[in-house]
């Protein structure tokens, strides 16, 4: 999958209604300065679509990120298309030899939304801020009717917080199996990966693989285009 064009299409606050989306929605959540927006930008190979920032704690918006996405579909002997399965392919010498030749593979555009929930965890909010916080996800959580997945990030610098374990039950009890990515993965050295990755699994009570990332040096990007294409097969 190839990243082709990205826009911010629509912002939503506490009143505004939810757009009737006819693509598929990614959503990514997380506490306030976790990455979010810098790990956005680096899917959508962008500088600063989203914005990003050293201040946590900014206006409280649910932001749709469209992207066209060049992807590759193959033809059967009636000429129908499917996105391709990558799984069934084989390759020899880096070309593909069954069961697709790669005369059958045809290139199309394909949209979807990045869904960029609010931030957590910032203290220096109203209780009505907040409530009004935990509505707007809720909200999102329970109309979306094409949110596919839900990415939720972690320091992995740090212990997973109250908030961030509240957040990842609240993810599964809607029916959600998210995937969490770790992020800031240049700041800790490559030797305390392994023992910050243990941590994570452990205060989230998950044995589900999480991705590493760094937006500083790219590192996790492809493990998170692998996801998403298995995604657009599904
Ligand atoms: P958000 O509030 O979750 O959207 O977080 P931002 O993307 O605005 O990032 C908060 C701060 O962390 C900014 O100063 C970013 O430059 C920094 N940051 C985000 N991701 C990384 C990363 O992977 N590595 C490093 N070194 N800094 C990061």
């Amino acid at each position: 999958m190839i990243i082709k064009d990205a826009m911010l299409e629509t912002v939503c606050g506490i009143t505004s209604r939810l757009p009737e989306n006819i693509y598929l929605e990614i959503a990514f959540c997380g506490k306030s300065n976790v990455g979010k927006s810098s790990l956005i930008n680096a899917l959508l190979n962008r500088k600063s679509l989203a914005r990003t920032s050293s201040s946590p704690g900014k206006t409280q918006t649910i932001n749709f990120y469209k992207a066209v996405c060049l992807i590759k579909m193959s033809t059967d002997t009636q000429g129908n298309t499917a996105l391709r399965d990558e799984k069934k392919t084989s390759y020899k010498d880096g070309r593909i030899t069954s069961p697709e030749t790669s005369a059958d593979l045809k290139k199309r555009d394909m949209s979807l939304y990045f869904v960029d929930l609010p931030g957590y965890g910032y203290a220096d909010v109203s209780v009505e801020a907040k409530k009004q916080w935990g509505r707007m996800i809720e909200n999102y959580l329970n109309l979306s009717r094409n949110l596919k997945c839900i990415f939720l990030l972690v320091d992995i610098r740090h212990k997973p917080s109250e908030n961030d374990k509240l957040m990842y039950e609240w993810i599964l009890k809607r029916g959600f199996e998210p995937v969490i990515i770790a992020t800031k993965l240049d700041k800790i050295k490559r030797s305390v990966l392994e023992r910050h990755i243990r941590i994570i699994k452990q205060e989230l009570n998950t044995n589900s693989d999480i991705i590493a990332f760094s937006a500083t040096d790219k590192r996790g990007r492809q493990e998170i285009f692998g996801i998403i294409d298995r995604l657009l097969y599904t």
